[in-house]
């Protein structure tokens, strides 16, 4: 036999050259037909939809399509021929099937409709199914888009290390790395670190910001994309310890412009969705969520909302005084709850909101101070600095960015302050010493922005193996 190339579903289907010979491959998701005629619904990950293969069972051997069940990789020659019952215009004729893969009956995707938490355990085979397939399909479209945005807008894509020497954000949270052995140090009662690899602590990075700053001091405007790491053990629908974090870092940026980027970039990623994942989008509207594509769409179309930290208070303290109920308290100079911020972008205005201008104290050092103290019935309050969250429907803060501090002595009063260590943070001062510059940037999380383009309520189910406290199998 002549050899013809594979064609991929997504392809297939477009196709109207009925009579072609095509050769497809996949796998099988159902099995339906009578003792005459099988249908087979075949899909090859290029996209939701699955192509009906037509087998007319004269044709094959019996031993052969009994292997043929849900799960099952099969290579399949056949014609192109129109469709009047499979939902789609076209299917194939099959004049040969061959069986790549027999999928036995313990296949853990077997059945339809199993919970997320089910599908979990089973990390290394959902991908397999529907709706993992979509949201994958969609984590890379916004990873494309990422890319086309800033590339378009002459951002430099700047790689910022993941291992790091430098302590800045809360030793608590990070991962140690280290070639010391534990069982030995145990032992021995006392760490030694000339030892280790680096010759002194090291962990992995909880931000690239630091180093992306650096970067941007040079090359005008940076960003990063790269896996971030939080040892934090917060089990929560919106936290992993292994997460994606885009960081774009722009020199002479202030507020206003800061706020406009983030606001630009995160429709511009959305609109990519609805112009470039209709059918992935469709059938999780169908399946997931129902008000997805309408919320997404209103999001490109409405313009956010710019609040100051002081105004967010203010209308969460009238709110609590008409009688609506929070678990946590929300006096000024407290860090908003996701509660708080839920109410104040699902409930009482009903679109995303920028929230600017927090008190000095819940934010990081490196934030550049206000010059001029918020008033707040009547009395004077605390300082506050120039950082800026955007907070999201269903899913609370989406972004975390600021004006930088960009003054040396600002800095260090900061850092002094706080007694933060800075031994090992000379490097990022020396920005500040060598001809500093006013800069501006944001961390976007990569599975944030896809829990709210696909739907999906558990941070999770968005990359394809997440790691929470106690979970990294596979
Ligand atoms: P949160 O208050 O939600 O814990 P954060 O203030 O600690 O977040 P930042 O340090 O500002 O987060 O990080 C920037 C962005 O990274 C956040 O806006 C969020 O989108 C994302 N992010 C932070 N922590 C996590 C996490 N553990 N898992 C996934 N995404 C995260
Ligand atoms: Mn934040």
């Amino acid at each position: 036999m002549n050899e013809i190339k594979r064609t991929k579903v997504s392809h297939l289907l477009t196709r109207r050259d009925f009579g072609t010979e095509v050769l497809v491959k996949g796998w099988v998701r159902t099995r339906r037909g009578s003792k005459a005629v099988s249908f087979i619904a075949l899909n090859d990950g290029s996209t939701i939809k699955n192509v009906q293969i037509v087998a007319d069972l004269d044709r094959f051997d019996e031993e052969l399509m009994k292997q043929i069940t849900t799960g099952a990789c099969i290579s399949v020659r056949g014609t192109v021929v129109e469709s009047i019952g499979s939902g789609q215009a076209v299917e194939i004729q099959a004049s040969e099937i061959v069986l790549l893969g027999a999928c036995p009956a313990d296949y853990p995707m077997q059945k339809k409709g199993q919970t997320f938490e089910y599908m979990r355990q089973y990390a290394h085979m959902r991908l397999r199914t529907n709706t993992f397939g979509a949201v994958m399909r969609i984590r890379h479209n916004m990873a494309f888009a990422i890319h086309k945005f800033f590339h378009d807008r002459g951002f430099f894509y700047f790689h910022t290390p993941l291992i790091t020497a430098s302590d800045c954000e809360g030793a608590g949270q990070m991962f140690q790395v280290t070639t010391l052995d534990l069982n030995r140090v145990a032992k021995s009662g006392k760490v030694d670190y000339n030892e280790d690899f680096f010759g002194k602590p090291a962990s992995l990075t909880v931000s690239g910001q630091l180093e992306g700053e650096l970067g941007a001091t040079a090359l005008g405007a940076i960003y990063t994309f790269g896996p971030t790491f939080r040892a934090e053990n917060s089990n929560t629908p919106r936290h992993l310890s292994e997460f994606w974090m885009i960081e774009p870092e722009i020199s002479f940026m202030d507020l206003p412009e800061l706020m406009d980027l983030e606001e630009e970039f995160i429709k511009y990623c959305v609109q990519w969705a609805l112009d470039n994942c209709a059918d992935d989008l469709e059938f999780l509207n169908s399946m997931i969520d129902k008000s997805l594509i309408e919320r997404l769409r209103s999001v490109v179309n409405t313009e956010f909302v710019r609040l100051s930290y002081t105004e967010g208070i203010e209308i969460l303290k009238k709110a609590i005084s008409e009688g609506r109920k929070f678990e946590f308290p929300c006096e000024w100079g407290d860090d908003l709850a996701s509660e708080h911020e839920r109410y104040l972008v699902e409930e009482y205005f009903r679109k995303p909101v920028i929230m600017t201008h927090y008190p000095k104290a819940i934010k990081a050092f490196y934030m550049k101070i206000d010059e001029v103290n918020p008033v707040l019935e009547g009395k004077e309050m605390a300082q506050t600095v120039q950082g800026t969250d955007v907070l999201f429907p269903q899913i609370g803060e989406i972004i975390g960015g600021s004006v930088r501090e960009e003054d040396y002595d600002k800095l260090m009063g900061e850092i002094e302050s706080r007694g933060i260590p800075m031994k090992d943070m000379w490097w990022y001062l020396d920005t500040r010493r060598f001809g500093s510059c006013p800069h501006a940037g944001f961390g976007l999380g990569f599975e944030r922005l896809i829990l709210f383009v696909t739907g999906m309520q558990n941070i999770r189910d968005v990359i394809p193996f997440p790691r929470t406290p106690r979970s990294a199998e596979f």
